[in-house]
């Protein structure tokens, strides 16, 4: 019997671990179930990331065929660059980086990373290359050391607590009851949003990939430790060359961008720097000056730190 007991419970935890992977990658986009329709092509070969750039080309999708989303989309993400996209709510920014991510296929047209049709490419390979922070970041019922080490296992600890620090997560550990023993997820502590978020950054960074998509990715924290974060992330980025997006709401956080593409109702509305669309006087333009003039009350509130939550009774 205990013979048998040691693989059966060998097999629980894998059973696990696999089903909480699924789970991840599932919440990580907010989907209800993974699209099955996406399938390896029988001759599909492991991608070939060379610099790293990104081409939608007269991509046309939508989650229903009747109902398109994107239409006749056409945007190059530049290889190395720092990428935003922005615009009105529901006007298919997550959805960019869900196709990106080869969670469903287009309808029309191709999407191409460094030349190559993801649908020719390894799912497995793809998704490799890719890192993400989500809007919420699903935690396993671990501990916080476990759930940093996710992004890259043979990472040693010294790299876990290194990659902490730079995603401004360490000094918050510390004042936890167990530092990075501190158990988290269902049965452990709640840990807040922006912590969370924080948490993802870690894991991001110790995964190191060639593409990192940021899906509204710090916007749990209060301004100045997003400030702080992004200024962060973007000097990692640069001294790596990474090409990444940025999808977000608040301009605030992607005005720096090397290119900032403006979507309405799933085609490019306008595209360019910060300065080269405020000059344009189109769309970006006005949901900038609206928010700026939000942003000027929102940080007489900023000194305020993000709520942490209680441990659980
Ligand atoms: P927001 O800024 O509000 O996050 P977004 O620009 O990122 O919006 P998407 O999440 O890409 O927008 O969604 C675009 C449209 O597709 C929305 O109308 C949304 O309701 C719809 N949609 C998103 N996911 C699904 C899904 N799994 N099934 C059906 N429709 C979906």
């Amino acid at each position: 019997v205990f013979q048998l007991s040691v693989p059966l419970n060998f097999l629980g935890s894998v059973y696990r671990e696999l089903r909480q992977s699924l789970l991840d990658m599932e919440t990580l986009f907010n989907l209800q179930k993974v699209n099955v329709a996406v399938k390896n092509k029988a001759d599909a070969k492991p991608l070939l990331l060379t610099a790293g750039e990104l081409k939608f080309e007269n991509v046309t999708f939508g989650y229903r065929p009747d109902r398109p989303i994107l239409k006749n989309l056409n945007l190059t993400i530049p290889a190395g660059q720092k990428v935003a996209i922005v615009g009105p709510s529901g006007c298919g920014k997550s959805t960019i980086l869900r196709l990106l991510f080869r969670f469903y296929d287009v309808q029309e047209g191709r999407i191409l990373v460094d030349g190559q049709d993801i649908r020719d490419v390894s799912i497995d390979s793809l998704r490799k290359a890719i890192g993400v922070v989500p809007q919420d970041t699903p935690l396993f019922n671990n501990t916080i050391e476990h759930n940093i080490r996710y992004g890259n296992l043979e990472a040693t600890d010294e790299q876990v607590i290194e990659a902490s620090k730079r995603a401004r997560l360490h000094d918050t550990i510390s004042h936890f009851p167990d530092g990075y023993g501190t158990m988290v997820g269902e049965r452990g502590m709640m840990i807040s949003g922006g912590e969370k978020q924080r948490l993802a950054v870690s894991r991001l960074i110790l995964k190191d990939p060639p593409l990192l998509f940021f899906d509204e990715a710090t916007s749990a924290l209060d301004t100045h430790t997003e400030q702080a974060l992004l200024s962060q992330i973007s000097s990692i980025l640069k001294e790596k060359k990474r090409t990444s997006v940025f999808v977000a709401h608040r301009l605030r956080t992607i005005y720096d961008s090397d290119l900032i593409i403006v979507l309405k109702a799933g085609s490019v509305a306008e595209s360019g720097t910060h300065e080269q669309l405020v000059d344009r006087a189109g769309l970006y333009s006005e949901l900038w000056s609206a928010q700026e003039t939000l942003f000027s009350d929102e940080v007489e509130e900023s000194s305020k730190e993000d709520t942490t939550e209680s441990l659980k009774p």
